[in-house]
């Protein structure tokens, strides 16, 4: 079968591995599309893994099972999430299962982008959801990342009318403009420096988008400066972004930093004036199984405009293409490559 192993940032390449063999309690599936992540795009986190077969947001077709497997058979079109906990130990019963040993472990294999793929044993019984009959194997790829969205507007705690900032409008910002919308937020604002971008955040959803590049756009509802919100999403891995979204904390509001900088990156920060606005600061990194059930719910609920937000498809072939695409950052939201 066919993959894309990336060995380095600038160097993706096409090869030919074994079909996994299934065992029990395992299965295996046709890929049918994947999406490319916006944070394997971060140099310095995928380089460390490489050589790795790329993907993590898979949807595909069952082909075949093993011994033991119940609730899934050969035809189920599915989601299966790359990571599952293993809902024992304390990290899990917490509902922290980004920190379970199990869940860091665990990995479908080899990765998303290969035309098989095989689902362990964990990750069948904790996090493979099937797809409802009526969603495409397209809207199954936005599983992953928004369910990673879901878990993060919990942990900012968005209630109905609270005004929110979305700092960055890339496909993650984009889901969170979305949610928010459908969540019943107030003034939804969103922040960033390609015109392209900024104006999808309003065909999603955004009430106003700031270019803060400085730049004007004509026709957009566009204030010049950032407006104070009560929740503030930053999108962008790196301190400056974060210091910004600190500042634009309305007294009681809640910044969540959703993107992790490079080890070594420092902050500034000013805790006497976060103290008296009693502003909390909130990390929040990937998803467990609860997100991915709340994120098909939304997907099949319509609440998210798929077609909005995938923007490119490419195949197998071009991976590399869908790559580069997606580390530029700029005319594009979520790259698709489609089998
Ligand atoms: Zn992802
Ligand atoms: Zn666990």
């Amino acid at each position: 079968m066919k993959t894309a192993v990336l060995y380095s940032f600038n160097d993706i390449r096409i090869e030919e591995r074994p079909v996994p063999e299934v065992g029990p309690g395992e299965a295996l599936i046709r890929m049918k599309a994947c999406g490319i992540c916006s944070g394997d795009v971060m140099p310095w986190y995928i380089e460390k893994k490489a050589p790795l077969v790329l993907g993590h947001e898979p949807a595909g077709e069952i082909v075949a099972v093993g011994e033991g497997v119940r609730g899934f058979q050969a035809g189920d079109r599915i989601f299966v999430h790359h990571h599952a906990p293993c809902l024992e130990c304390r990290a899990c019963r917490r509902g922290d299962f980004v920190l379970c040993e199990t869940w860091k472990r665990s990995h479908i294999v080899p990765g998303g982008l290969a035309e098989f793929v095989k689902i362990p044993a964990v990750n069948l019984a904790r996090d493979t959801l099937k797809l409802p009959q009526d969603m495409d194997f397209l809207a199954g790829t936005l599983v992953e990342p928004l369910a990673c969205v879901v878990k993060g507007m919990r942990r900012l705690g968005l209630k109905k009318g609270d005004s929110i900032l979305v700092l960055g409008l890339g496909v993650m910002g984009a889901l969170f403009v979305a949610l928010a919308r459908h969540m019943g937020a107030g003034r939804i604002t969103g922040a960033d420096m390609v015109p392209y971008r900024l104006e999808k955040a309003l065909e999603i959803g955004a009430d106003e988008v700031v270019d803060v590049s400085g730049r004007h756009i004509t026709g957009l509802p566009s204030p010049v400066a950032l407006p104070m919100a009560d929740r503030v999403v930053v999108g962008p891995g790196n301190a400056a972004a974060m210091a910004q979204g600190i500042s634009c904390a309305a007294p009681g509001g809640t910044v969540l930093f959703f993107t992790p900088p490079p080890p070594g990156e420092m902050l500034n920060i000013e805790p006497n004036a976060l103290y008296f606005k009693e502003i909390n600061i909130i990390q929040s990194y990937s998803c467990g199984p609860d997100d991915t059930r709340e994120a098909l719910r939304l997907l099949s609920l319509g609440a998210i405009p798929v077609d909005k937000v995938i923007t490119h498809k490419f195949p197998l072939e071009s991976a590399g293409d869908a790559f580069r695409l997606t580390a530029k950052a700029g005319e594009s939201l979520k790259s698709v490559v489609v089998f």
